[in-house]
């Protein structure tokens, strides 16, 4: 048999593909990642690229050595030397803020924006909208402790969201506090939780040691019925009095500006770095336990990674789960489209010109050309195929006359264009067509 694609893996396809899943057209991810750019460098945001693959320690800091991730779900590169190896990343934030600290970047205006995006690399059990290798968009804000820019950071995935048409999507806000709250809460899980050591799950009871927090994050039903049982009280309602005034000053700003959240005191995240502000963007077309996307602030984070000081918050959505919410509401994303022209020769010795002629209009307009003659016919048949809007052809009389015969394959109508108007013709009729 021949060779498969590896379990947990996906091939987005072009248009047309005999195979092709509604969630993996390669045209709806591109379309993502298009709008995904135009609202984020609006807001002033910056690209930056890092490596798919980080130190291993690198991972665990940053995304914190209790967490499921790191102790289920790393794929390891290889080891070399006596360093701890390398893993492919899990996630981006961890490797933009290592790019931050090692190059310098607090030079630049501050806060600095960066966003990024790319494959993201997990051992899961794959099931529907779980998967080995997604994509994600990462959007990050480094520099700042103002809750200005929490809540442009959760208006800006929310406009993101907006923007490809989802109208079913909710962001839940929580904020999980400072380190201080988060020592105190945890001290009170620990000890709500020790006398019912027996009815936890094995993965829980080891949190109970770790990192008691991400009990309330468990998937075990018998878990979540403990924690309903012992009707545990919320870290949201826990917070010391300078978190509190920080959660408070980010829902106004958000309440101010119209973007619309559902409060969610059960929000711990799955993330060791995360302090304040923390939320996740869902929708049930994906199901109850997946989200689309999460961010939060990490003010820790630098220093864990062994820089200075430095605040940061950002967020991410996985480009997959994205496309799977799109498909639920029925949303089809707006494809690039075929060419504008397809133009062919009616004879060999004009083949050669058909193709130069079709790169001169490439300066203005999609264009693409045969590379062998063909029948008027077949010409029009090839150009549908491909989605063209018109169809050219050049004859040996055109050719002598300098024009090509255009037809606007809708509705049938024929012209002639010369040579040199080509391209600006086709050029405003993609505008004229768009309108
Ligand atoms: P996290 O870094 O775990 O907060 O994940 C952020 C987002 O990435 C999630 O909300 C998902 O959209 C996406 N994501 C995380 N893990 C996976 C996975 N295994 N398969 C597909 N998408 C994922």
């Amino acid at each position: 048999m021949a060779l498969q694609r590896p379990k947990g893996t996906h091939d987005y396809l072009p248009e047309g593909s005999p195979k092709i899943q509604a969630a993996f057209r390669a045209s709806s991810f591109q379309t993502v990642l298009q709008i995904a750019q135009t609202v984020l460098e609006r807001s002033g945001a910056q690209f930056i690229v890092t490596p798919l693959f980080e130190e291993m320690e690198l991972v665990k800091r940053g995304v914190g050595g209790s967490s499921d991730i790191v102790r289920k779900e790393m794929f390891t590169v290889f080891y070399f030397g006596d360093h701890g190896g390398y893993v492919l990343r899990p996630e981006g934030t961890a490797g933009v803020v290592r790019a931050y600290l090692e190059n310098g970047l607090k030079q630049l205006p501050s806060p600095l924006k960066l966003w990024t995006h790319g494959p993201m690399f997990r051992a899961e059990n794959v099931h529907q909208g779980r998967y080995r290798q997604f994509h994600q968009v990462d959007y990050e804000i480094i520099g700042s402790e103002s809750a200005l820019a929490d809540a442009e950071a959760v208006a800006l995935m929310a406009q993101v969201v907006e923007t490809l048409g989802l109208k079913r999507a909710r962001i839940r806000l929580g904020s999980v506090g400072d380190q201080a709250d988060r020592q105190a809460y945890s001290a009170y899980l620990r000890e709500l939780f020790t006398p019912h050591f027996e009815q936890l799950s094995d993965d829980s009871r080891d949190r109970l040691e770790r990192n008691p927090l991400r009990i309330l994050d468990s998937k075990s039903a018998g878990d979540q019925a403990l924690i309903d049982e012992l009707q545990v009280r919320p870290l949201l309602e826990a917070l010391g009095p300078e978190a509190a005034a920080h959660f408070a000053e980010v829902r106004g700003y958000l309440d101010a500006w119209g973007v619309a959240y559902d409060l969610d005191p059960s929000i711990v995240r799955g993330l060791d770095y995360y302090n304040r502000t923390a939320w996740e963007l869902h929708h049930e077309g994906v199901g109850a336990k997946s989200a689309l996307g999460g961010g939060g602030r990490y003010d820790g984070l630098a220093e864990e990674l062994g820089g200075p000081a430095t605040p940061g918050l950002g967020w991410a959505f996985g480009i997959e789960r994205v496309l799977l919410a799109l498909e639920a509401e029925g949303v089809n994303l707006l494809l690039a489209g075929g060419p504008q022209l397809y133009l062919a020769a009616l004879d060999n010795e004009n083949v050669a010109l058909a193709a130069k002629l079709a790169l001169q209009v490439r300066s203005q307009a999609r264009a693409e050309f045969a590379y062998r003659a063909l029948k008027p016919g077949q010409i029009f048949r090839e150009a549908e195929r491909r989605g063209a809007v018109y169809a050219g052809l050049l004859g040996s009389q055109e050719a002598e006359r300098g024009v090509v015969t255009l037809k606007h394959l809708k509705s049938g109508t024929q012209r002639e264009v010369l040579f040199d108007d080509l391209a600006e013709a086709l050029a405003e009729a993609a505008v004229l067509e768009q309108a």
